[in-house]
């Protein structure tokens, strides 16, 4: 089920995407694992790789959509993915110049500015990595506050002064893609998204602000010339494509979390195995084989999410737009569970997961970040919460999304259009997946709680001082989100049944603790207090269940170690 460089050949990937997915990872293998922890604990910037991501033309491949590139270029959502796990597997800090390179080409792919998207093309060719400038230091997520302002020059044109805070590759890119607003013009027509170049002598480069390898600048442009030529979007479209930019980039952290947790896994179960304790392997305690098989099997379910939601995003268009909703699941969700298998990892292998020279140590500080940027976890639950209503009692009749692996170019994720609607947006009926395994012991337990879920809000629907109560709807949110989690999970499938019917078993574990949170909270009523109490559940145990998933992860074992 994971990840390994050893074996790994994406067969189901054209020629071209596999020969670079492999020749990425024979980079880092050959590189080997002193370089990586030692260009990690020294933060030296990562030219080599960016070197290597040139000449094979990488991201040039990945990152150009078909109608601006030729041969192997197009944006297509799998492959992404795919690079999105080997970057995360090997750190989060390749991960990111990439990430952020996807958010400086967002409002570019968006824009009818031909002249701009030649530019990126051009600049994707010749090696460079791009910025994504929305951020400012005092205004965090609300971006209606921006201080770069932008002051007309009479002939279309503008100069832009002002600072941005946290801008990944700020002190690189090629291209970074700038939000701002217009100094003559009041309220959401005067924002605007211009082009700019990090090379420019108007362009100051302040610092890092992170202690990373990774660059996320804070940057000042002063009095920077924005030709008619450099702008991208503006008026309302400018802010939605600041957020249908984040809709394209957020996703890639769920794979990112996903290969960040592998590689910390092949280290913690091959240690803990091997490390004997009283004469017995450390994996003999009960505890320990709890929290791994706990570890392995809430990985796999983050796994069959993720793979699950790239089948949406490829098959998406006006008349389809459920990957909104699964969108900040991969965000939120999956990688808040990769902190928690980090967590359970890292009670196994104790002070292990200090050591300098591991991945681990580095995994277990980089998981952190991943539900906190891109949108916080409130800000991704508060957002799922609009789909609720449509997604749990109106369903409405889709033709059957395949899985898509194709080498289509994911075109529409630039033309998403106003990012308003989402209560609107309908759902295939999620109870159809349920239906497919009710023959699991645990789907079908877990189902329980998913239709006592609907009876909650229909017999004690909040009440409109909950429904401002975001801290109580949140406790809502986590309970609706595990819904979704196990429909996208059911429908991808293709693990045995036994584990299978062991993500359920967590899954009603975590509907349980879901609903004590309800229970706890001061705004919960007492109707809604009762309910809570009756939906905590025991998952149904199986003996035999157990041992073979832990068989599973008893396989990972020296499976894989990098390169030195
Ligand atoms: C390492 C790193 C790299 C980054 N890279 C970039 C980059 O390349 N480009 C870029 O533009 N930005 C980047 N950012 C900025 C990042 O996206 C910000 O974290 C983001 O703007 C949110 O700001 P904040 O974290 O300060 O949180 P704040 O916005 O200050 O939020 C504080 C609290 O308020 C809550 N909150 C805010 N709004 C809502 C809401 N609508 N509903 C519910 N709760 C809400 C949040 O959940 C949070 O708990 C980066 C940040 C970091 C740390």
């Amino acid at each position: 089920m994971l990840f390994n460089p050893n074996t790994y050949d994406p067969a189901h990937l054209d020629e071209g995407s596999r020969r670079l997915l492999r020749a990425l990872v024979g980079f880092f293998e050959e590189r080997g694992k002193n370089a990586l922890v030692k260009s990690y604990i020294d933060r030296t910037w990562y030219d080599d790789f960016l070197a290597f991501s040139a000449k094979e033309g990488l991201f040039a491949t990945f990152l150009t959509p078909a109608a601006d590139g030729d041969g192997d270029k197009r944006w297509d959502t799998a492959r992404n993915a795919e690079l999105s796990e080997i970057l995360g597997f090997y750190g989060l800090d390749y991960w990111y110049t990439w990430q952020v390179t996807v958010l400086g080409l967002g409002p570019v792919w968006q824009s009818a500015n031909t002249l701009q998207r030649q530019r990126a093309a051009e600049l994707l060719d010749d090696g460079h990595v791009m910025a994504f400038a929305l951020s400012e230091r005092s205004h965090g997520a609300d971006i209606y506050a921006t201080d770069m302002i932008l002051t007309p020059t009479g002939d279309g044109g503008f100069t832009a002064s002002g600072t941005k805070y946290y801008i990944g590759n700020g002190n690189v890119a090629g291209l970074v893609s700038v939000f701002g607003r217009r100094a003559d013009v009041e309220g959401p027509d005067g924002y605007v998204f211009f082009a700019a170049d990090s090379r420019h002598e108007n362009y100051h480069l302040i610092k890092n602000v992170v202690n990373k390898q990774m660059y996320v600048s804070t940057f000042e442009l002063r009095d920077y010339p924005v030709r008619e030529q450099d702008v991208l979007h503006t008026g309302k479209a400018a802010f939605d494509a600041a957020l249908n930019t984040v809709n394209v980039g957020k996703f890639n952290l769920c794979t990112a979390a996903i290969g960040i947790c592998e590689h910390a896994m092949y280290e913690a179960v091959t240690h803990a195995h091997r490390r004997m304790l009283y004469g017995r392997p450390v994996t003999a305690f009960p505890h320990v084989r709890r929290e791994l098989t706990d570890a392995y099997v809430r990985l796999v379910a983050m796994k069959l999410f993720s793979d699950r939601a790239v089948d949406y995003f490829r098959s998406a268009g006006p008349g389809d737009r459920r990957y909104l909703l699964f969108n900040p699941m991969t965000k939120m969700k999956v990688t808040t569970e990769g902190e928690k298998v980090v967590d359970l990892m890292w009670d196994v292998i104790a002070a292990k997961g200090f050591e300098a020279d591991t991945y681990f140590d580095k995994a277990a500080m980089d998981i952190r970040g991943l539900p906190k940027l891109e949108g916080t976890v409130h800000v991704n639950l508060a957002l799922i919460l609009k789909f609720m209503p449509n997604y749990l009692f109106h369903p409405a009749t889709y033709e059957p999304v395949p899985t898509r692996h194709d080498a289509a170019d994911d075109e529409f994720l630039f033309r998403q259009g106003p990012a308003r609607g989402l209560g609107a947006i309908q759902f295939h009926d999620w109870r159809t997946a349920y239906d497919s395994r009710a023959d699991l012991p645990n789907v079908a337990r877990f189902r329980e709680q998913a239709d006592g879920f609907c009876e909650l809000l229909r017999s004690h629907a909040p009440s409109d001082e909950q429904q401002k109560d975001l801290d109580f709807l949140l406790a809502i949110g986590h309970l609706f989100a595990l819904i979704v989690y196990g429909q996208l999970i059911l429908e991808k499938g293709g693990v045995d049944d036994r584990l299978l019917d062991e993500i359920f078993a967590i899954l009603v574990r975590d509907f349980s603790a879901y609903a004590t949170e309800l229970h706890g909270k001061t705004a919960t009523t007492d109707e809604q207090a009762a309910w809570a109490l009756a939906h905590v559940r025991r998952p149904v145990a199986d003996a035999s269940r157990d041992d073979a998933v832990w068989q599973q992860v008893l396989a990972l074992v020296g499976a894989y170690e990098m390169r030195p």
